[in-house]
């Protein structure tokens, strides 16, 4: 209640925002509203991560670019951050037989992107939003529902209120989810057919990375596609993409010994590399790929304004790298625009949304063109013919 009653003068007293979601995004963006005197409640679903274990074969590592590395910068963390990152200057290409094919990302070979530990990056930024005052986290608590706020706790239903709320839920965001429900905004949400698997490449013999780690390998291999990022522990998470279904598909290997087939075939070189292949094929999730679209970003309900950031708003495909970036590069253009609405959030919402569709729109078809890129195009004689030109 007394949801957007605030409106200007929110910038001498402090809006009391719920931030859905204590993932990466809503983790930054708790310490970009706290900066500026908000009041911050973070509700995320899973228990806190920092003393939980880790899920089996979700996303490990990530690459953080430019884009992500500014949003930090101005919250002081980046430093912080890119202590364990290991810089990647190119990417290697491994063909089924021949030579390995290195293409650096800049033409001077200076400029890189961070492979950084997913876990340890939103970590890190918890660390950040929970000292910062004014923010305050609350875990297992799962939104079930919007006006009014509901959470579904381990001891029971448990209910809240806020001036404004902002969803950064994830791709398959509670809180669009509820906007949907309540008619005031549309989705599309688009499946490819290709799911992701990862898989690990151990340390080598002498306990050091078994492949280069300053390069994004890559085994392009059209219908299929691998990649490999490297972790400070000197091992290298794979991750397969792959249709979901059909005779040469995620499903297709039912037998260990048709795993070793499929990757002594296939990807012939990393089979020494991964002690664990098939208890890794076997036991790890499939995970989906998609895009979601979905508008307008933001609505005024009766309660007063929800906005969506991040993923929640604008999932997209991963073959740029970038989603995680563009979630961090959200919290700053929102910041900015809240600087000059003074903080009005019913005003910087939809100034938020001007600003910014453009961009994701573009980053969404870039990341669904860059899958045929990476999967086909990096291995073709012509483009190798033009390595030492920078592509994207
Ligand atoms: P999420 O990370 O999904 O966080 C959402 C949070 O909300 C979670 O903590 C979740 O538990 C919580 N939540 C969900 N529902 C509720 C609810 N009902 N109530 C309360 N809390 C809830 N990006 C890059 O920039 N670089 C990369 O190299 C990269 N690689 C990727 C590789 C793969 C295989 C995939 C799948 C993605 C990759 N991404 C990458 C994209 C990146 O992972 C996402 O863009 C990023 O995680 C989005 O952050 P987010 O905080 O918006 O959403």
């Amino acid at each position: 209640s007394g949801r957007g009653l605030r409106g200007s003068q929110a910038h001498s007293s402090p809006t009391h925002v719920a931030v859905v979601g204590a993932g990466l995004t809503g983790s930054l963006l708790a310490c970009f509203l706290a900066r500026r005197g908000h009041q911050v409640t973070v509700y995320e679903r899973r228990p806190d991560p920092r003393t939980a274990a880790a899920e089996r074969g979700r996303s490990i590592n990530l690459a953080l670019s430019e884009r992500g590395i500014d949003a930090l910068r101005r919250v002081g963390l980046h430093e912080r951050v890119l202590v364990d990152a290991l810089p990647m200057h190119g990417r290697m290409i491994h063909p089924v037989d021949g030579e390995l094919d290195f293409q650096q990302y800049s033409i001077d070979g200076q400029r890189a992107i961070n492979s950084i530990s997913r876990g340890a990056l939103n970590n890190a930024l918890l660390d950040a939003a929970a000292a910062t005052p004014g923010v305050s986290i609350v875990f297992e608590h799962r939104l079930t529902g919007l006006d009014p706020l509901v959470f579904a706790t381990p001891a029971g239903e448990a209910k809240a209120s806020a001036d404004v709320v902002i969803g950064a839920d994830g791709a398959g965001s509670a809180v669009r989810g509820q906007l949907l429900g309540m008619g005031l905004i549309d989705e599309s949400v688009d499946f490819l057919d290709y799911g992701y698997k990862e898989l690990t490449i151990a340390a080598g013999p002498d306990g050091d990375f078994a492949m280069d780690p300053g390069a994004l390998h890559i085994w392009p291999r059209g219908t299929s596609m691998m990649i490999a990022l490297p972790n400070p522990d000197r091992t290298f998470t794979c991750t397969l993409f792959w249709p979901h279904g059909g005779t040469s598909s995620l499903a297709s290997l039912g037998s260990p010994a048709a795993i070793e087939r499929h990757f002594r075939a296939v990807y012939p070189d990393v089979v020494p590399l991964m002690p664990n292949l098939v208890e890794d094929y076997r036991l790890n999730p499939v995970g989906l790929l998609g895009t979601v679209r979905c508008g307008p970003w933001q609505a005024a309900t009766p309660g007063g304004p929800v906005g969506l950031i991040g993923d929640a708003a604008h999932a997209i495909v991963p073959f740029y790298g970038q989603g995680a970036n563009c979630g961090f590069e959200d919290c700053v253009v929102l910041d900015r625009v809240l600087d000059e609405t003074g903080d009005d959030f019913a005003a910087a919402l939809p100034l938020f949304e001007a600003r910014r569709r453009e961009d994701v729109e573009a980053i969404a078809t870039m990341a669904l063109n860059n899958f045929v890129e990476m999967r086909d195009k990096v291995a073709s004689p012509v483009f190798q013919l033009g390595k030492k030109i920078e592509h994207a």
